[in-house]
């Protein structure tokens, strides 16, 4: 380990001072050393990705409607409630089959937000949407579905990388993820507690 320098950490049992060389490094363990104590201490380096990467995103990912790839519907950070009202942050047209229309006028909620720990957005999708003013999930008409799993009420399910949404049994809609470019996530990179990297 080219640079490593002998430092000192807290026991995380004991709380003691121990001192870490350069081979304990690259084991990544260390035992503690006082007596009574002996705990043995990890020295992984911890990290997470600053939250304020999202800002500088230029997109939140999309969905297709599998009958019509040309037809796709942009997603924005945070809430996106989807429907056919016009007071949805996603409007999906209503298609219809055999002069029904299958999606409710607020039939879904696709919540993005951006996981720190991995580096990449997470979806989240539930059936129906939260009734701001009681705070209550109200249903869709004729359900949500995953990969073509009718979602439970209250269930919140997170959406992998081309999943496919169905509103209501008849249309269909794959979820395509905005992946952060790995250069641009290394930038907003915080290393937590100990990292023998950081010690020239
Ligand atoms: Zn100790």
């Amino acid at each position: 380990m080219e640079g490593f320098r002998t430092t000192l950490i807290n026991c995380r049992e004991c709380n003691r001072r121990i001192l870490v060389r350069a081979a304990d490094a690259e084991r990544g363990t260390i035992i503690c050393s006082h007596i009574g104590c002996g705990a043995l201490n990890t020295l992984q380096a911890g990290f997470y990705y600053d939250e304020t990467i999202v800002q500088g995103l230029p997109g939140f990912g999309h969905l297709t409607y599998l009958d019509k790839p040309e037809k796709t519907y942009l997603l924005q950070f945070g809430s996106n409630i989807l429907g056919t009202s016009d007071s949805c942050t996603i409007q999906i047209d209503r298609f219809m089959h055999n002069d029904r229309c299958f999606i409710s006028r607020r039939h879904c909620t696709i919540t993005v937000t951006f996981d720190k720990w991995i580096g990449q957005l997470r979806y989240q999708l539930q059936d129906g949407f939260i009734d701001s003013s009681t705070q209550q999930q109200q249903s869709s008409l004729n359900g949500t579905l995953l990969n073509g799993v009718l979602l439970q009420k209250n269930e919140l399910i997170d959406v992998s990388i081309d999943g496919i949404i169905s509103l209501g049994g008849a249309d269909r809609f794959q979820l395509t993820h905005y992946c952060i470019n790995p250069e641009m996530l290394n930038t907003y990179k915080i290393e937590l507690a100990f990292n023998p990297d950081r010690t020239q």
